[in-house]
């Protein structure tokens, strides 16, 4: 085993907006990268011929074990196919998995991309020895990865995790996903921007749109935090009302998995403090005593190539795992 595991791995995050594909050693140690933009708008087909091109230039020359890739949509782990995504237009049941595995002749595996980032964590990141774990991916919007007993939680049908949609208030606003009042319209860096706009453009007084060039519709959440870290008291007003929500998503997540450990990730994650502290006085006040007593709630490690070095993890959980 450990002659194969001398081998390389090839880690695919497929987003929304980026690609991030990584050589990677079985220790997680990042050798080459190609990152680029997904051009989603251009359809599965380009975008698959973007993925080969990449993994082409980061594999060059390399002895290659396997290919992993995270996907930003449900994913069939089984299959293969990525059934549905938000962020993909267009990518409905596209066997990914099979395309990319007959294109380079190499075991290829598939998961949604907050699954492999879970399993990233569990392997390389904060999460290492944590038998019971739950991944919250916080940015454009909410994803999640569960590991129960050191396993992957997958479900019934492999779509377990999406905890981005639970109803968080029945009255809420409509959700991208159909349902109404998800996690994910009240707590994601998307939420956090339409609030600012929605206060700004009610006539509040503040310095965010002069983090966003002045122009009112590039309002970001990054813009929000920019504000918040010079003193405006609208952006900070703003993010604290994001991390209650959040906050009162984590008491769900609390009560029902009993974890360890609840890793944020994902973009809105960078706020570090001025997100976390308000969520886990929400946690403190109202999960359950005792696994609130037993829970660690603590920022990601892996950043940026959570979804990749989870790829190359997924690669070594299938090929290697006895
Ligand atoms: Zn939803």
């Amino acid at each position: 085993m450990d002659a194969v595991i001398k081998q390389m791995i090839v880690g695919v995050d497929l987003g929304g907006s980026k690609i991030n594909v990584i050589l990677a050693d079985s220790r997680g140690n990042i050798e080459g990268r190609d990152w680029r933009d997904t051009l989603a708008h251009e359809g599965p087909e380009a975008v698959i011929k973007r993925i080969i091109k990449s993994i082409k230039q980061v594999a060059s020359g390399a002895d290659i074990a396997g290919i992993g890739i995270g996907a930003a949509g449900t994913c069939e782990a089984s299959t293969g196919i990525i059934t549905f995504s938000p962020n993909l237009p267009e990518w409905h049941n596209i066997p990914l998995k099979d395309i990319i595995q007959r294109e380079f002749g190499l075991p290829t595996y598939l998961e949604n991309d907050a699954t492999a980032a879970v399993l990233g964590e569990h392997f390389f990141g904060a999460g290492v020895g944590v038998e019971n774990l739950v991944y919250v991916s916080v940015g454009t919007g909410i994803g999640g990865g569960v590991i129960i007993g050191g396993q992957l939680y997958h479900g019934a049908s492999g779509s377990a995790g999406e905890i981005g949609h639970m109803t968080i208030d029945v009255n809420g606003p409509i959700c991208k996903c159909g349902n109404i009042g998800c996690w994910e319209t009240f707590a994601s860096g998307t939420a956090l921007a339409r609030e600012a706009m929605r206060r700004i453009e009610s006539g509040a007084q503040t310095t965010i749109p002069s983090f966003a060039g002045g122009d009112l519709g590039r309002v970001s959440a990054e813009s929000v935090f920019l504000a918040a870290q010079v003193g405006d008291n609208l952006a900070r007003d703003l993010i604290w009302r994001t991390a209650h929500y959040l906050g009162v998503g984590l008491v769900n997540l609390v009560n029902i998995f009993n974890p360890q450990l609840i890793l944020i990730g994902g973009g809105l994650s960078q706020m570090g403090p001025l997100l976390l502290d308000p969520a886990l006085k929400v946690v403190s006040e109202r999960a359950f005593e005792l696994p609130a007593r037993a829970v660690r709630i603590e920022l990601a490690r892996l950043g940026a190539d959570a979804g990749a070095l989870g790829a190359v993890a997924l690669v070594l959980q299938k090929k290697f795992s006895t």
